[in-house]
């Protein structure tokens, strides 16, 4: 008999499994459940769409026995069954986008998060048993396997002989070692209360023969013992009970179990909606930002289910983008169960249930956002770049439905707020809704550009995000007070008297201003004087609507390249560099050429962008140290 190798992730996983200390092992018996109970569901779902599929649900359950001599616990479905090939695939290796999640997750700080972060599915089991066989049978196949394996040295298959379809996994359970002890796994009134604990909603029956006492008959105080077999769960979906039936325990279980999550969610929202559309919705936001969210591997979905009987595993056209965080199912009686997953999409009680989600899960945010903060910045932190993008998305077709949810970093709060709360702070005369866009808060912190306008004592948004810029410029204003960069040609500071000084003045240096744009060989637009600079000397801005920080970005994606913002170069009157400047333009020419490259230089540097010789600009200031 050979035996067959794992691929090399599941190996890792599995010695994960079989060496943890993952205090949570109990969770094995949840997952073999779970795994049987979707078996089931693949089959009942045939039986009830494939006339040629004849069962009843009656026929359908999953069976639990203990064998304490054997040290076995079998856990037993009549579902739909492997054939080899599916033994192959789904037990010896562990799903692509699993082995992906290795490669990119090196960081992942311990078994615990690695092992959340696959769900931790049927290798759990050898966190309990040193020996796991597979028996199994697909259905409409004469065929059985025998999967066999003791650990991380590989496994077998081989042909055996099973009655009906189905499958049993069974466990060979760990000896106990020194205080470990194993031996609760083959108990039978731990094995009840792990069910009742983690997998009461299943649908089908998990039956199991329990040793009862009962008095004896004629007896008032002799017992006799015999076995009963019991069902363990009751069966009812966790979403169909009533809401203060439940405890949030019970959420989190059910969200852990099935969601492959080993926090819990940040919020749960448990619906029933009648009316247009009718259906009930459980939905969860979770904690953490999975592996692969902001990637083309994530699949958004909720699970749809009709009538109680799951039609499918991952319904995007049930969540927006803008939402695609959103964990949780929804159950309608509206849906056809025949229905194709084509004509899903087409489906208008379908779209009725979105729509009504999606609003749903908007006011749940809010509410978050008022009354629980520190959590809404939690989950701000995790996907507030998804709200961002979905304000930016389709020219702005969703941007009233965000923009309440946005947070962005407050140049006086030195913490998240929203544009509300932004504007409810504006003193009177302020016109306008301030942002200055960066690399990070440290850096914008120092821009020239701030600077008057903070001491002014108005506050700034600081962006950060790439979409930032993108996502205001959508949203162009807020309540009437539109979005000005702090680098924008008008600031709206400055009284109309004031302007009129001020291109006076422009109008004296225009000369010395035309000179210095020559010198710098059509790299900017035009020099001007800056109505925003107070102790700084110079800075770049730009003409149009696009911005220096846009323009970094969409040169930094593999499509747009090479865009270029009409930059201007902005010179402080009020600093000492301009008087030499000016008397460079009347005595030295040569010299201003020389000063006007080394301020363009440094402009640039302070945005944060490169300068196009460097080994040129060093000389010029060594030069000038020489001096
Ligand atoms: P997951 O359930 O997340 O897919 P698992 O490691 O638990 O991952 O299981 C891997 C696959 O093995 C399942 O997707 C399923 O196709 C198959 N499988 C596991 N248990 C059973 C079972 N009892 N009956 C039929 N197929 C099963």
């Amino acid at each position: 008999m050979t035996i067959k190798q794992f691929q090399t992730e599941s190996k890792r996983l599995l010695d994960l499994m079989i060496n943890s200390v993952y205090t949570n092992r109990e969770i094995f018996l949840r997952e073999l459940i779970s795994n049987a109970s979707d078996a089931i569901d693949k089959l009942y779902y045939l039986s009830l769409t494939d006339p040629a599929v004849r069962m009843n649900r009656g026929d359908f359950g999953i069976n639990i026995v203990i064998d304490k001599e054997n040290r076995t616990l079998t856990i037993s479905d009549t579902g739909c069954g492997m054939n080899r090939e599916d033994l192959e695939t789904n037990l010896g290796t562990i799903a692509q986008s699993g082995s992906l999640a290795f490669k990119n997750n090196n960081e992942a700080k311990d078994d615990i998060e690695i092992i959340g972060q696959f769900g931790v599915g049927f290798y759990s089991a050898f966190m309990v048993s040193n020996r796991v066989t597979v028996i199994t049978k697909a259905y409409s196949s004469d065929e059985a396997y025998k999967w066999e394996s003791e650990g991380v040295d590989g496994y077998t298959i081989t042909n055996t002989s099973k009655d009906s379809p189905g499958t049993d996994v069974v466990l060979r359970i760990k000896d106990n070692i020194g205080e470990d002890s194993f031996d609760e796994f083959l108990d039978d009134y731990k094995i009840k209360s792990l069910v009742k604990k983690y997998s009461d909603y299943i649908r089908y029956p998990i039956r199991m023969d329990m040793e009862t006492r009962r008095l004896q008959e004629g007896s008032e105080d002799q017992y006799e013992t015999y076995t009963e077999n019991m069902i363990l769960n009751s069966m009812v979906p966790i979403w169909r009970k009533n809401k203060n039936e439940l405890k949030e325990e019970d959420y989190y279980n059910f969200y852990q179990d099935k969601f492959y999550d080993y926090e819990n969610p940040l919020r749960v929202i448990h619906s029933s909606t009648e009316g247009t559309a009718t259906y009930n919705a459980l939905l969860f936001i979770p904690a953490r930002t999975p592996y692969n969210y902001y990637s083309k591997e994530f699949e958004k979905g909720l699970q749809l289910y009709s009538n109680g009987v799951l039609i499918m595993d991952k319904c995007a056209d049930l969540l927006p983008d803008h939402f695609s965080f959103v964990k949780g199912l929804a159950d309608s009686q509206d849906l056809s169960l025949n229905i194709s997953r084509e004509m899903l999409q087409h489906d208008r009680q379908l779209k009725l249930i979105a729509k009504s989600l999606e609003k749903k899960i908007k006011s749940e945010l809010f509410d978050m956002l008022n009354k629980e903060r520190e959590k809404y910045k939690t989950f701000f932190k995790n996907f507030g770049l998804q709200l961002k993008f979905g304000v930016y998305n389709g020219y702005g077709v969703n941007k009233e439905l965000l923009k309440n949810l946005l947070m962005f970093y407050s140049s006086r709060e030195k913490d998240m707020v929203t544009i509300e709360e932004y504007i409810s702070r504006m003193p009177e005369e302020q016109k306008h809704i301030y942002f200055a866009a960066g690399e990070s808060i440290e850096r914008i912190d120092s821009l020239p550009q701030t600077e008057l306008i903070k001491e002014k004592g108005y506050e700034i948004l600081y962006l950060t995000d790439d979409v930032d810029e993108f996502a205001l410029k959508i949203l162009h204003e807020y309540n009437g007070k539109e979005f000005k960069s702090v680098s924008s040609q008008d600031l709206g500071l400055e009284s109309e008297e004031d302007k009129k000084k001020t291109e006076q003045k422009a109008l004296d240096y225009q000369e010395m201003f035309d000179f210095i744009k020559d010198s710098l060989n059509g790299k900017i637009k035009e020099v001007r004087l800056s109505p925003r600079l107070k102790s700084h000397p110079v800075c770049l801005t730009s003409d149009g609507v696009l911005s220096l920080e846009m323009e970094k970005i969409l040169n930094a994606m593999p499509t747009d390249n090479n865009v270029k913002a009409d930059r201007v170069l902005e010179l402080n009157p009020n600093h000492p560099i301009f008087d030499v400047l000016s008397k460079l333009f009347a005595n030295d020419k040569e010299k201003l050429k020389i000063y006007s490259e080394l301020l363009y230089a440094q402009a640039l540097l302070i945005e944060g962008m490169s300068i196009d010789d460097p080994v040129a600009f060093s000389n010029s200031i060594c030069n000038l140290m020489v001096d």
